[in-house]
């Protein structure tokens, strides 16, 4: 329980729009290790409540709990892979990698960095590529890059945003499979927005939709009832093909 994440009764309004607050008494709580899926309509807050774990903004009212950190600054201690990759065009696949070192400023030995990058890249199936700038990428490779880069980040959790919207079928698959590999290896906190309600499914073992803010608002909590590892085929047991029915029509309800 004192691993958990915890958010409560949190609310969010942007600067000069106090009376239409994007977020406003959202309550909810993350094992730690868990793998939970946030999905809900285009403008329904999804980045921004990233953005608040992140600590790029603060809560309006209520609080975050992130028993991992102590003075209160989540920043930096968050990995965050926002919406849109931000991979830098003028650096190459290592330098990007490079640059959440270089913001934790002085304390780690560039040479041995390095060479841990270089055995990550080989892991993440992009060995020979440290010296290709993004351009040169399929967007499956971008899309591992700036997945490592947020790993390298470091922190307990990690928060990513649509990370795969843009890929075809087929490489998203992939990328599926490796993103579940990885996560059952670190045991990290997974926080996944996507708009793709089989992705969530096949992913996660919680989904949660988040309705645009009103007054207190509700989310719904769904638990996913398939045990792992996951097969794409688990998407046609009838459970499932309920569930998805399910979370659709609340999606368009809620709109
Ligand atoms: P989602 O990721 O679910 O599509 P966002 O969190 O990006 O939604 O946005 C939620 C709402 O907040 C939208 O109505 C959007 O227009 C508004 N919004 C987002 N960023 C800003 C900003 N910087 N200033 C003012 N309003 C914003
Ligand atoms: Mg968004």
């Amino acid at each position: 329980m004192d691993n958990d994440i915890t958010i409560h009764n949190m609310s969010y309004a942007f600067p000069g729009k106090r009376d239409s607050p994007v977020l406003s008494n959202v309550s909810m709580r993350v094992a730690k290790g868990e793998f939970v899926s946030i999905i809900g309509s285009s403008g329904s807050g999804k980045s921004t409540l990233f953005k608040l774990l992140a600590g790029l903004l603060d809560p309006t009212h209520g609080t975050i709990e992130l028993p991992w950190i102590q003075d209160g600054k989540r920043l930096g201690q968050v990995a965050y892979m926002p919406q849109k990759d931000l991979l830098l065009s003028w650096r190459t696949v290592m330098e990007n990698c490079l640059l959440p070192s270089e913001f934790a400023s002085g304390r780690q030995d560039k040479v041995r960095v390095q060479a841990d990058i270089l055995a990550d890249l080989e892991r993440f199936g992009l060995s020979g590529y440290a010296h290709a700038y993004p351009d040169e990428l399929s967007g499956g490779m971008r899309q591992r890059v700036a997945l490592l880069r947020t790993l390298l980040t470091g922190g307990q959790l990690m928060l990513l945003d649509e990370p795969f919207g843009a890929l075809d079928a087929l490489t998203k698959r992939e990328m599926h499979r490796w993103l579940i590999e990885l996560w059952e290896g670190l045991g990290k906190t997974v926080l996944f927005i996507t708009h793709d309600i089989e992705e969530a499914l096949l992913l996660s073992d919680r989904i949660i939709l988040l309705t645009p803010g009103g007054q207190n608002q509700q989310l719904e909590d769904m638990t996913v009832p398939l045990p792992r590892p996951r097969h794409s085929d688990m998407i046609y047991e009838p459970a499932l093909v309920q569930m998805r029915r399910l979370l659709e029509e609340q999606l368009h309800a809620k709109r």
